[in-house]
């Protein structure tokens, strides 16, 4: 029995490194590096209280209170925080919750999910995934294509109205990200598309 156990000792410490191994490369979304980061005081400087509660305090706008329930215009919801493109007016939909709804976001890349128990039952949390900001949660009653309704709340947004300069920016954008990594990295595209 002795003799078995010694030689299961390395068997066991190689797993051991390998377990560890796989936790160091984990993706823990907690610990996850943000592009954009800063204070709480600046975060406070930047916002509106109102925006300050819903974006880091993860706090929800009364129902039928969002000031974009009745933006209809063509464009793109923006992150109020870093400037994000978060939704498309393309994938708004009436949900008639009182909460500005879409189907989908603007790019998969955009945006994170994490799991919150806030009232009791899990529901999945949405954040921007550029500074972390809260934006609502995503539940699985929504129209097609997708049957996801991302229900936002509109103080964690902004809205940028089309025009020819910001849809010859996305476009620009959408073909940049088609290419390889390598190629990508080498050429940084400008922060900010000309407002
Ligand atoms: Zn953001």
């Amino acid at each position: 029995m002795k003799f078995r156990a010694l030689h299961l000792a390395p068997i066991g410490l190689v797993a051991s490194a390998l377990a560890l191994a796989l936790v160091a490369n984990g993706q823990e979304p907690s610990a996850k590096p943000r592009k954009v980061t800063k204070t709480d005081a600046e975060w406070r400087k930047q916002l509106t209280p109102n925006q300050y509660a819903v974006t880091r305090q993860a706090a929800t706008e009364p129902a039928f209170s969002g000031k974009l329930l009745k933006e209809h215009r063509k464009g793109v919801f923006e992150c109020i925080c870093c400037g994000t493109a978060l939704f498309s007016s393309k994938a708004k939909f009436e949900s008639g919750t009182g909460w500005r709804s879409f189907f989908a976001p603007y790019a998969e890349a955009n945006i994170e999910t994490d799991t919150d128990y806030k009232l009791g039952y899990a529901r999945t949390e949405v954040r921007c995934s550029t500074c972390g900001a809260h934006l609502g949660h995503v539940f699985d009653d929504g129209p097609p294509p997708t049957g996801l309704r991302f229900c936002m709340n509109s103080a964690a947004l902004k809205f940028a109205q089309d025009t020819p300069a910001t849809k010859a920016a996305a476009k620009d954008k959408a073909e940049k990200k088609s290419e390889p990594p390598k190629a990508s990295a080498a050429k940084e595209a400008p922060a900010d598309a000309p407002k």
